[in-house]
């Protein structure tokens, strides 16, 4: 009987966050080594202390530079900072685990109650956040075909997790939300973002409810997922589920589950845990953690500029569209490569606003375009903002076309070789010199009399046929504005 009944998605994300600090969040271990390697590539367990391994008897000591960093992540997400703080031991074995219990925030997390805008195809939506706590991430079980071992280099990691409000209705606004989410952090300067690496991964809280209803149904809570798409992917196949489930009669069980990204589909782990679960109670190692107007003022004055912040610069100093600045600033990394593109073309002396738009295009299109084929990122392809001031250069001088200036920056993206070198290799050079191109107009009004006739008689919307022709006989390399000109004034007799 439920057949016919239409239903709504209900989203809601928990999302963690690993602190780029230099040293653990409750001893002095370092998170990253000296030599910059990442912390998978530590030595297995040397990258702890009788702290982060859990020895009974030793005291944790808060790293300040968490709580400014958290301070930061609620202040740039528009929460009310909590004056008076404290930490909860979350109870659980696992063997990641010695303590017996992660050092967490329960009853009085660091932010509530704040708030991200969005936008999406549909217009702009504001998603709650519930909640931003500090925590302790556990060591890693590494499963070998009969036995595990335990690494503890990632035990007392830092990690803020910020919960969002079940306030997502759609895949699409879940994506852009987690996008917004992780380019906060980014531009924060308080997490690399690498999700690869699981420095930013997702929970993601999903249930089904009769479009329409107030009462939400039950939620599955797909765990860590570590990618932008696999998030949607989850969401999508989730959703589908779920209402088959109930479509069938039957009912959603509150549970968590995993997204398994070879075959696209959830599977359960558990069935879901409640807090109850977890004897949380007030870590009676930490002192309750007062951060005073002072403090909190001090962080809001080093903020750096927001994703929100640069887009408004980049309409009113560089005239570009608010479609346009959304796309550049989506990403530190790309807003950072344009501005980057942006100055190497003003020392070649262009104006900014009118170098904006030409690079803003390249970037928007097909360098998105290289990105959205591979799945990558900006840095994993070999272009540089110098290339992009190039081709930009050579496209405003006529020098190559713009499906000629596509095929450069394809070739950049493989190679990184030079735009020159490119231009001259696959032959992109437009022809813009007047005398070598008259043989070839002489040659085609000589061969279309008819049309030409037709032309100087009013049919003007053949130009178009002639440039093609001209263009077939130069190999597609004549300036396209340049021949039309010069076709125009030939065919007009003067
Ligand atoms: P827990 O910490 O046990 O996972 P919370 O109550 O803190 O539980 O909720 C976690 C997340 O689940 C939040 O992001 C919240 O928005 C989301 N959520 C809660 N109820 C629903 C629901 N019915 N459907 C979808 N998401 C939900
Ligand atoms: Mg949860
Ligand atoms: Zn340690």
């Amino acid at each position: 009987m439920n057949v016919h009944l239409e239903f709504e998605a209900v989203i809601g994300l928990e999302v963690h966050v690993q602190l780029s600090t230099h040293t653990k969040i409750f001893c002095a271990c370092r998170v990253r080594p000296h030599d910059g390697k990442s912390v998978a590539e530590i030595l297995v367990n040397s990258n702890t202390c009788p702290v982060c391994a859990g020895h009974p008897g030793v005291l944790p000591v808060i790293n300040r530079k968490v709580i400014d960093y958290a301070i930061r992540a609620g202040l740039a997400t528009n929460c009310k900072i909590n004056p008076k703080n404290s930490f909860a031991r979350k109870n659980y074995f696992y063997p990641d685990l010695p303590k017996g219990y992660q050092i967490s925030q329960y009853e009085t997390p660091i932010c509530e109650q704040g708030w991200l805008d969005i936008t999406t195809q549909s217009g702009s939506k504001r998603v709650t956040i519930q909640r931003i706590h500090m925590e302790e991430d556990a060591g890693k079980s590494v499963h070998f075909n009969d036995y595990s071992l335990v690494n503890l280099n990632r035990a007392g990691v830092p990690l803020i997790e910020i919960v969002s409000g079940p306030d997502m209705r759609t895949v699409e606004e879940a994506g852009t939300y987690l996008r917004a989410l992780h380019a906060v952090v980014t531009y924060l300067g308080i997490c690399d973002g690498n999700m690869q690496e699981g420095n930013f991964r997702c929970d993601a809280n999903v249930s089904v409810m009769p479009k329409g209803s107030k009462k939400l149904g039950t939620r599955a809570e797909v765990k860590n997922v570590n990618s932008f798409r696999f998030v949607e992917k989850a969401l999508e196949y989730e959703i589908a589920r779920q209402i088959g489930v109930i479509r069938s009669n039957g009912a959603v069980i509150q549970e968590t589950r995993t997204f398994d990204s070879a075959k696209g589909v959830t599977v359960s782990m558990r069935s879901k845990e409640e807090a109850h679960d977890y004897r949380y109670f007030p870590d009676p190692d930490l002192v309750p953690l007062l951060i005073s107007e002072a403090w909190i003022e001090k962080v809001r004055s080093d903020l750096p500029e927001l994703p929100q912040q640069k887009k408004k610069r980049f309409e009113i100093e560089l005239g570009l569209s608010p479609y346009d600045a959304g796309v550049l600033t989506s990403s530190k990394a790309m807003a950072l490569f344009f501005e980057d593109v942006v100055s190497a073309l003003v020392n070649k002396g262009w104006n900014p606003r009118a170098a904006a738009k030409p690079i803003s295009n390249f970037l928007s299109g097909e360098v998105a375009r290289l990105m959205n084929e591979g799945d990558l990122e900006l840095s994993q392809g070999k272009l540089k903002p110098e290339h992009i001031a190039e081709v930009v250069q050579l496209s405003k001088e006529g020098i190559v076309s713009s499906t000629g200036a596509k095929q450069v920056i394809a070739t950049v993206w493989k190679t990184g070789d030079t735009v020159h070198s490119i231009v001259e290799r696959e032959g992109l050079k437009q022809v813009s010199d007047l005398s070598s191109l008259e043989p070839a107009i002489e040659k085609m009004i000589a061969t279309f009399t008819h049309q030409v006739a037709e032309y100087r008689a009013g049919k003007e919307k053949l130009l178009g046929f002639f440039v093609g022709q001209v263009m077939k006989e130069t190999g597609g390399k004549a300036n396209p504005g340049l021949l039309q000109e010069l076709i125009k004034k030939k065919l007009s007799g003067s």
